[in-house]
């Protein structure tokens, strides 16, 4: 079972050869005899899981209508919460925080009869690109165990590669669902900011930060979206635009569609396997009636500097509410209350997450801010511009989602500019805004290359179109890992 999409489970509970507690129960067996290798998972709820499946089996025998997702086990990154279920961020800091309410996807997923089987593990508070910052325990890549699976939602992507879920959800502010994805063979996609809706996502850098979700194909992206997108009044940034069904882009021509080519994002640093992988899958969508255009994206070289600023600014505002008093963890001997701040925050961060925290006090400083903070958010409204620009010319720009394949496990967390150069192809997504998914290209030794599909605002229908074309022409999709 573990191997099968899912519509490909949804169609065996259609046909009733399999019942949602059965599949429930099988997911469970995958997960306790991979995990132990993976690591994808923090914290397991096979109780409520079970509960849910039944529930959906006896509203099947009874013979109502049930939702797409209804009965299918799915798993969520620890940074959204569930209600009674621990949200810890992969921090110590939030270790024994039970989260009080679900967020509004967890409302939604509930409402269509998900079966929620546990949290996923991640980089400490979404910071990192390989999952090694978890406070808890590592990642493994399910196509090497000795490689990263990506991050900041390593686990999401993970447990979507080795079959310990159907499908899960992540967060990318950075890069965080598509690197991921990218390196571990599977569909990821950010939507366009405020598609979905932040409430009840632990808040990493809230102009950046966008829930979506990983699924072992186009197809199930599509579902999967029709469910969690939406206006939400809890979140002043969600959008009030319509949702599409975004099944109806599946199985579509793309002939005379045009793909752009941002002639930067080849330039150098960039594997050159990788280069050719995607530019076979230039070809695939030539053969398929796109029509490809070479354009410039200039102001893309200042991306990653523009990144770490508003990011880690944002960051140490958002991280400022962890003060040991409200949430989690606390320092045990402290002297004053000065002293219980500093002490609990010292003990309970991470180095990365100390880090941000004080590169975006740092900029955002009275001496700095006009320098670092203002100055980079000027730089984003031209990378907005250029985006804009280009979508006037073409409805796709394609890039490699990350410049590397899955490295080794210590490889980079000791070099964190290094790290940082994960995201180089995906940060300026999320800095003007727009939607990109990363969907599997092919493989160098064994290891999987992702390909990044970026549409123009709320477009997220065109990426499903063109995803599901190639997907359709290359079964990349269908490779999975021996384990
Ligand atoms: N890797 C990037 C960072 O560390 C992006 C993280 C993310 O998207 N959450 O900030």
């Amino acid at each position: 079972m573990h191997t099968k999409t899912l519509h490909e489970v949804k169609e065996l509970i259609n046909k009733k050869e399999i019942s949602c507690v059965e599949l429930t129960k099988s997911t469970f067996d995958r997960i306790s005899k991979v995990d132990d290798k993976i690591g994808a998972y923090l914290q397991l709820d096979e109780e409520g899981a079970l509960k849910k499946a039944r529930e959906v089996d006896e509203k099947i025998q009874r013979g109502e209508e049930t939702s797409f997702l209804a009965g299918i086990p799915m798993a969520i990154k620890d940074n959204i919460c569930v209600e009674g279920l621990k949200t810890t961020c992969a921090s110590k800091i939030l270790e024994n925080f039970v989260a009080p309410y679900d967020a509004h996807v967890t409302k939604k997923l509930k409402e269509n009869d998900a079966v929620i089987i546990g949290k996923l593990n991640m980089d400490e508070f979404a910071m990192g690109s390989s999952s090694e910052n978890s406070a808890f325990k590592k990642v493994k890549n399910p196509f090497d165990l000795e490689r990263v699976p990506g991050g900041s939602s390593g686990g999401s992507a993970a447990a979507v590669a080795a079959g310990e879920a159907y499908y899960t959800l992540g967060s990318d502010t950075g890069g965080s669902i598509r690197q991921p994805a990218s390196l571990c063979g599977v569909v990821g996609l950010k939507p366009t900011y405020g598609r979905i809706s932040r409430y009840g996502l632990v808040a990493f850098a809230s102009s950046l930060d966008q829930i979506g979700p990983f699924t072992k194909d186009v197809e199930d992206c599509a579902h999967v979206l029709n469910v969690i997108a939406g206006h939400d009044s809890m979140d002043s940034t969600s959008a009030k635009v319509e949702v599409e069904d975004y099944t109806k882009y599946l199985n579509q021509d793309i002939k005379g569609m045009k793909i752009g080519i941002p002639k930067e994002y080849f330039a150098e640093g960039l594997n050159p396997e990788i280069r050719g992988i995607i530019e076979n899958g230039i070809e695939v969508l030539k053969k398929l009636g796109a029509e490809i255009k070479e354009i410039s994206l200039p102001m893309s070289k200042y991306a990653l500097a523009v990144y770490y600023i508003l990011a880690s600014s944002e960051a140490s505002s958002n991280l400022a509410r962890f003060d040991g008093i409200r949430y989690g963890f606390r320092a045990e001997d402290f002297e004053d209350v000065v002293d219980l701040y500093v002490k609990s925050r010292s003990q309970g961060f991470g180095d990365e997450v100390k880090r941000r925290i004080m590169l975006g006090t740092y900029a955002l400083s009275a001496g700095y801010y006009d320098a670092y903070y203002k100055k980079a958010l000027k730089v984003r409204t031209l990378i907005i511009q250029e985006y804009k620009k280009a979508f006037e010319e073409v409805d796709v720009i394609l890039t490699p989602t990350s410049p590397t394949v899955a490295f080794k496990l210590g490889e980079k967390s000791n070099n964190p500019l290094e790290m940082y150069l994960s995201d180089i192809y995906t940060v300026p997504i999320n800095i003007a805004g727009v939607p990109a998914i990363s969907i599997p290209a092919g493989f160098v030794d064994g290891l999987p290359v992702g390909m990044q599909l970026i549409g123009d605002y709320f477009k997220e229908g065109t990426l499903l179109k063109v995803s599901h074309a190639f997907e359709r022409e290359t079964e990349f999709t269908k490779v999975k890992p021996s384990i």
